[in-house]
C-alpha cells in the first residue's frame, strides 16, 4: 500500500521484500516492491543511482508511516525514537526489474563478513519475503540526484571499488555503450564473492579477492600500476587516520574538503583531460583516500576527471 502523499518530488514508499537470493559469502540480493514503485524512473541510465533505505531498528520492529509526508518529512522523521524510526542508510539501485505495479528495486547488500554487522547488513542478513522497508528513490519526471557517474566527453573509463561499489560498477558496466573502453577493478572479501559481470569487450574486469589481506591493499597497487604509474608509489601507500575523512566526497561537482568545484554551467564543456582518462573509485574512505592523495597529489591528475567516494568507514557507523 502506498504510504505516501503523492505530492513529494520523490518517492518515500514502504516496500516488501519480494526476492532474497545469496549470491555469495558476502553478498544478498533483495528485490524490493511496491504498487508505488510503478512512478520509480530517472531520465536516463541508471548507471550509480544511490537510494536510502529505512529499515527497522531491531529484529521485529516496524518501520515507520510515511503516509500525509509532506516537504519537512526528514526533520518530523528525525524527531521520532530511533525504535519508531528505524535506520537509514545508503545502497545502490543495481538494477530495475518488472513494470507498472511489479516494478521491483534490485539491492545487493554486504554482509560485513569481515566487520561490525550494523543495522542494514543485520536486516539484509536475515530478510526473508514478505519483511517491509521503506524508500526514498527517484520519481520519474522530477530531479532526484544521487549519479555520480559522469565521465562527459572521456574515451576511457577507470572504476575501482571494493566490495560496497559492486553493486555501483557492475551497474555501470553493463549500461555503458558496446564501444567503450577501460578498466574495472573490483576487491571482495572472497574469491566465492567473483560474480559474472555483463561488460562491453573494451573494458577489462578485474576481480581482487583480499582473502584476508588488508582491505584496500589490493586496488591501490593495481590501479597505480594500470596507469602506468610505477612501483615507486607503492611504498607511499600508508593513509595515518588523521588523514582519513569520514566523509570523503570529491567529485567534479562536490568537495567534502571545501576545494573549488565545477560550475554547473560549466559541465557540459569538453574537458581535455590527461589520458582522455575518466575515473570513478568508491569504497572504505581509508583506501578511497590512499588513491586519490596517490592520484592528485602525487601524479597530478585533474580533479575534473575524477570522482573519489567514500562509501563507508571502518569502525564508524553511517550517520541516519
Ligand atoms: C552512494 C553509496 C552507495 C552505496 N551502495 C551500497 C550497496 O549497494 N551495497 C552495500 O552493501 N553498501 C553500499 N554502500 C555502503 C553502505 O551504505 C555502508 O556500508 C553502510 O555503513 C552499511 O550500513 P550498516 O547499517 O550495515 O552499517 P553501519 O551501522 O553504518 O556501520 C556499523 C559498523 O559496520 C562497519 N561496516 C559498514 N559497512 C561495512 C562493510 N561493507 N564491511 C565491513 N564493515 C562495514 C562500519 O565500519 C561500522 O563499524 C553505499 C554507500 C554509499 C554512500
Amino acid at each position: 500500500m502506498p504510504t505516501t502523499a503523492t505530492t513529494l518530488p520523490l518517492l518515500l514508499e514502504e516496500v516488501e521484500v519480494r526476492r532474497v537470493e545469496r549470491l555469495s559469502p558476502s553478498f544478498v540480493r533483495l528485490e524490493l516492491g511496491s504498487p508505488a514503485l510503478a512512478d520509480l524512473g530517472v531520465d536516463g541510465p541508471w548507471w550509480d543511482q544511490r537510494f536510502k533505505l529505512i529499515v527497522p531498528h531491531a529484529p521485529g520492529a516496524s518501520v515507520p508511516s510515511f503516509a500525509g509526508a509532506d516537504e519537512s518529512w526528514f526533520s518530523t522523521w528525525l524527531e521520532r525514537p530511533v525504535e519508531e524510526r528505524g535506520v537509514m542508510r545508503t545502497y545502490t539501485v543495481r538494477e530495475v526489474r518488472g513494470t507498472g505495479a511489479d516494478t521491483r528495486i534490485v539491492v545487493d547488500i554486504v554482509l560485513h563478513a569481515d566487520g561490525e554487522a550494523g543495522p542494514g547488513a543485520a536486516w539484509a542478513g536475515r530478510a526473508v519475503v514478505g519483511d517491509r522497508a521503506v524508500v526514498l528513490a527517484p520519481r520519474r519526471g522530477a530531479p532526484f540526484g544521487g549519479i555520480e557517474f559522469l565521465p562527459d566527453a572521456a574515451r576511457r573509463v577507470l572504476l575501482v571499488g571494493d566490495e560496497t561499489a559492486v553493486p555501483a560498477i557492475t551497474s555501470i558496466l553493463a549500461q555503458l555503450p558496446a564501444d567503450a573502453e577501460g578498466a574495472a577493478f573490483l576487491e571482495v572479501p572472497l574469491a566465492a564473492d567473483v560474480q559474472p559481470v555483463v561488460h562491453p569487450e573494451g573494458v577489462t574486469v578485474t576481480w581482487l579477492p583480499r582473502e584476508r589481506a588488508e582491505l584496500g591493499s589490493l586496488l591501490h597497487p593495481a590501479v597505480l600500476e594500470c596507469l602506468g604509474l610505477g612501483p615507486e608509489a607503492l611504498a607511499e601507500t600508508a593513509v595515518t587516520d588523521d588523514e582519513v575523512d569520514p566523509d570523503l566526497w570529491e567529485t567534479p561537482t562536490y568537495s567534502s574538503s571545501g576545494e573549488a568545484v565545477l560550475d554547473p554551467v560549466d559541465l557540459g564543456e569538453p574537458v581535455d583531460v590527461r589520458d582522455g582518462l575518466y575515473l570513478w573509485i568508491a569504497g572504505e574512505s581509508r583506501m578511497v583516500t590512499g588513491l586519490r592523495r596517490a592520484l592528485v597529489k602525487d601524479h597530478g591528475f585533474d580533479r575534473r576527471q575524477v570522482a573519489f567516494m567514500g562509501y563507508w568507514r571502518h569502525g564508524v557507523a553511517m550517520k541516519s
